[in-house]
Formats: C-alpha cells, structure tokens, sequence
C-alpha cells in the first residue's frame, strides 16, 4: 500500500485518487497511441479530443448552455487580475471590485494599473473577517463590469448570495471554490480558476465567458493578452497546458460519476457542517477566524489560545498524516482546504484528532 496522507494544501491542493491512478494507467500508453499524452502533440486527435470533451464537461457539470466559451489559459488565475481590465475596462470606463481577501485586493490593484477602478466594497479595515451583505455593494452603473471573489483562500470567508447586477456584467474569480456547490452560474459574464484547487493540477486556468461580454472585448490587443483570440482557436492558438487540461478532464469526469456539482455539494455541505461543529462546541479553545455568516465551506480557518498551541497542533496533526494545515502567512492559524478531493471520512478523522488534542494539551 502507498502511504497518502490527508492533504489540506490550500493549492495546489488534493487531487481525487482515482484521478492520480487512472493517470498513472495511462501515463507510458495513452489509449493505445503508444505514447504519453504528455508527449503527444496538442494538434493530435487524441489531443483535441481531451481539449473538446473537458470542455463540453465545463458546460454540462455547471449548466451553462453554448453561448458560452470555455478557455484554457496557462498563467495563473493571477494572468486573469490582468486581462480581464485590459480586455472589459474600455476608454472612459470605470471598473468596479469588491475588496474581500488578499486575492480580491490584488485583483483590484492589477485593475488600477490599466483602469480607472472602483472599490465597490471592502473589508480590509475588518480585516476581510467577513463578506458584505447584498445592501453594502456600491458601484456606477455604468460600471465595465464588478468583480468579485467567490471564496476568500485565505481568509476562509465566501459569498452564499451574488448581487443582481442588472445591465453591469458580474464577473467572478472562482479559483477556491468552483465546481464545489451549486450556483447560478448564468449570473456571470465571465468566471475563470486556477485549477490546482478544485479542477486538478496547477498549470491552468479554466475561463468561461459569455459571447454577448466577449463581443464587447477590445480589439487590437496583442495577441496571446486578448480573450477573442483563445475563443477562436479553442484555446490552440499556441501551445495549451495539455496535461494539465487532461488531468481537468479525468477530475470533470469524477465529480460527474459523483452526481455532479449536486453530488459533490451534498458531500461538501456534511463535510463543512462537521468541522466547524468541531470547532464551535469548544468555543473556548478553537475560534472560528471567520464572522459566522461569512464562513467557507472550502477553507476553514481557526485560531488556538497561543501560537505555541497552534504549532504544536500542526506538528501533533502531522505525525497522524494530517498535513498542510498552517494558516496563510500573512494571517496565521490553522487553515483546513477541504476542496472536493478531501473525503467525509478525512474530515472525521480531522475532528476525532482535534477532540484529543484539546483534552491532552
Ligand atoms: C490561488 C488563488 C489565486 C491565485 O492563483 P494563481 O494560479 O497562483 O495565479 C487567485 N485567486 C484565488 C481566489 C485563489 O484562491
């Protein structure tokens, strides 16, 4: 038996078992083309087949109908911070964001370097404890677009309601949380994720946009900055991260043999309820670092009494194979990633530690 631990990394992050071992079946031979797929050319069928069918599975698992684009993007949901104002912020526009988490707030700096950006809402003074409610969200409405972050990594806090934004298009970065609830996706203009927390490994980046938003992108963008350009070639304009893209396909294929993004949800749901009901029943000892109303169900961050404390629990948690679980550095703590990979059973050995440490400490 191959020792695997439980694997909270925050990103890259767990990656389903029976993904890793149908990857590594037909790692030397894919489907009989007597080669690895990572060796084959991105212009082959076999190829073009994995590209057309993880895409197609985009659209099916989250409900969206063909007026949709699917790209795969390599350069990080971080490249997204940059195209999406280079691309939607046009002359004279005002580009809003909601200010929620570090990732939020670097988003809206990458804005400003191009465009003239709103704040539409921040909590950085609450230090990002919590999301804002529907009411606090101010923007032009004329606004480009509003960007907003579903699910804070590393704060652990996460929208469970969007803004209607009527004629102002919503445009969302879902790279911690996509895939793992069910959401009206049709709300969104544009939605993109680094794969290496809920789709896979690190190296892509899903985008999904819709035609009516792409018609409005700038024209006479250089080339590989500009998202008509993927659109038009199925994200084969240049070399794509073809295995990176591969491994999204095989993860698509899981959550669907799971009942989808509904199957995968009810899962989640049971998982998030047990931990932080773990973390609540010792109020005196795990403190939730999230306002209740704002908590994620994908990353669970806590404080201990001491940091002493903290880092003998991430220590003691280690030595029973329960690892990645050091809070952000920028805020400390203990952060559990509970992305779709992370199992039920993971979570209840999580907390049947978490009860005996609390009593030996
Ligand atoms: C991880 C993460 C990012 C950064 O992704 P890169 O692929 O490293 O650029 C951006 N936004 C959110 C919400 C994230 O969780």
């Amino acid at each position: 038996m191959v020792k695997r631990n439980v694997n909270f990394n925050p990103g890259p992050a767990a990656i389903p078992l029976d993904v890793l071992k149908i990857v590594q079946g037909e790692l030397l031979d894919y489907q009989g083309s007597g080669m690895s797929i990572l060796e084959s050319s991105h212009r082959a069928k076999e190829f073009e087949a994995v590209n057309d069918q993880a895409m197609a599975l985009v659209l099916e698992l989250l409900g969206l109908g063909s007026n949709y684009k699917v790209l795969f993007l390599g350069g990080g949901a971080s490249t997204q911070f940059d195209l999406v104002p280079m691309n939607f912020a046009g002359e004279g526009q005002t580009a809003a964001y909601i200010d929620t988490g570090e990732f939020a707030f670097k988003a809206m700096k990458e804005s400003q370097i191009v465009a003239k950006t709103h704040v539409a809402f921040s909590s950085k003074e609450m230090k990002y404890r919590r999301v804002p409610r529907m009411n606090e969200i101010k923007y032009p409405e004329d606004a480009a677009y509003l960007h907003i972050c579903s699910n804070n990594t590393i704060e652990g806090t996460q929208f469970h309601e969007f803004p209607d934004t009527g004629k102002v298009p919503l445009v969302a970065d879902m790279s911690s949380d996509i895939a793992s609830r069910q959401v009206d996706f049709k709300k969104f203009s544009l939605i993109y994720a680094g794969a290496q927390k809920n789709l896979g490994a690190a190296g892509v980046t899903l985008v999904i946009i819709r035609d009516d938003f792409l018609a409005k992108a700038k024209k006479g963008l250089p080339s590989m900055l500009s998202y008509q350009t993927h659109a038009d070639n199925k994200s084969l304009y240049n070399t794509p991260p073809v295995f990176g893209v591969y491994i999204m396909k095989l993860v698509l294929e899981w959550i669907k043999s799971k009942g989808g993004i509904a199957g995968v949800e009810k899962t989640n749901i049971a998982k998030k309820d047990l931990l932080y009901g773990a973390i609540d029943a010792a109020p005196d000892y795990y403190k939730g670092a999230a306002d209740k109303d704002s908590r994620s169900w994908m990353n669970v961050t806590m404080r201990l009494p001491t940091e002493d404390l903290e880092t003998k629990f991430i220590a003691d948690a280690k030595k029973e194979g329960l690892v990645g679980l050091k809070g952000h550095r920028s805020v400390g703590g203990i952060r559990f990633s509970i992305y779709n990979a992370v199992s039920l059973e993971d979570i209840q050995k999580t907390v049947d530690f978490m009860g005996r440490f609390r009593k030996s400490a």
